[in-house]
């Protein structure tokens, strides 16, 4: 590893596992693709219209908004972090519990770090979980932090990365002991992981309603598995089975 990418500095008893198809994910790319296919399906989009509240009927759903209210035969609830507030509606109590997350973006030196010769990771220490991908046209190097962080309300007030001691800390520990070659930091950021207790996602209909599709407790890693995800939901509520193996993801598990 280190021959290979002399950006990384290891304690020698480490053992390293090289992906040769992995790679990265423009995600802001992706959601724009999945829309315009939705679109070219005839699906109308509404953007910044929070769901207030939704009703379950045994044969359909009522879905009320500010703006409107919707009738439905089928729904699929999917809504990252917001889930245990909108499960709450639909008589489920599952185990999310939203996460404060952090990371941050570091000037790099580019011959080391750049996307050309150096791959995305995940390193598992004793000191935590950290993960990056490498600097992509001139972005710095992006670390982030995988295990740890506080639990939070996804609609109360958040602290932006840098107000609590450890944002900055953590990563610039990992730094200093994996990738030392002279990184300052650009900016960070935090987000919000909706964490399961054995961090794997829920994805199945819901115990009572079967016309009603649920996604959720992604727990930090569900971008990349997103258009089989959309497959799956589609075929949950259209034919209320799925081709591939999701008992992993049952709710009955909780
Ligand atoms: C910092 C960070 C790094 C990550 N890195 C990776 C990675 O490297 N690889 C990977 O595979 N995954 C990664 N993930 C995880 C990935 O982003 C999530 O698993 C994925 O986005 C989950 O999709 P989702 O649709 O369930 O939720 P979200 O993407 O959170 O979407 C939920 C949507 O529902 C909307 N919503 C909520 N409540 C309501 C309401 N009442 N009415 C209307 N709309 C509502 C929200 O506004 C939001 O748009 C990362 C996540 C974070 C935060």
């Amino acid at each position: 590893m280190h021959d290979r990418w002399p950006g990384m500095t290891l304690p020698e008893d480490y053992i390293g596992c090289y992906e040769s198809t992995s790679g990265v994910l423009k995600s802001e790319e992706c959601l724009r693709a999945y829309q315009q296919l939705a679109k070219s399906h005839g699906a109308d989009i509404i953007v910044n219209s929070e769901v207030r509240k939704i009703v379950a009927h045994s044969n359909g759903v009522t879905i009320k908004t500010d703006e409107e209210i919707f009738h439905s035969e089928s729904l699929v609830v999917a809504v990252g972090a917001w889930a245990p507030k909108i499960l709450a509606m639909l008589d489920l109590d599952l185990p999310l519990e939203p996460i404060r997350k952090t990371f941050a973006w570091f000037h790099a030196n580019e011959k080391l770090y750049n996307h050309n010769n150096f791959p995305a990771f995940t390193f598992d220490t004793s000191d935590g979980t950290y993960y990056g991908i490498p600097s992509i046209n001139g972005s710095g190097l992006k670390i982030g932090r995988h295990d740890g962080g506080k639990r939070i309300n996804p609609d109360g007030c958040i602290e932006g990365f840098g107000e609590l001691d450890e944002d900055e800390g953590d990563l610039m520990r990992f730094l200093g002991q994996y990738m030392p070659a002279d990184q300052k930091m650009k900016y960070g950021k935090t987000c919000i992981y909706p964490m399961t207790p054995d961090e794997h996602f829920i994805v199945d209909k819901h115990p009572y309603y079967p016309h009603i599709a649920i996604a959720a407790g992604f727990s930090g890693h569900g971008f990349k598995f997103s258009s089989v995800m959309g497959e799956i939901l589609s075929d949950l509520i259209i034919s209320g089975t799925s081709k591939e193996d999701i008992s992993l993801f049952s709710i009955n598990r909780f």
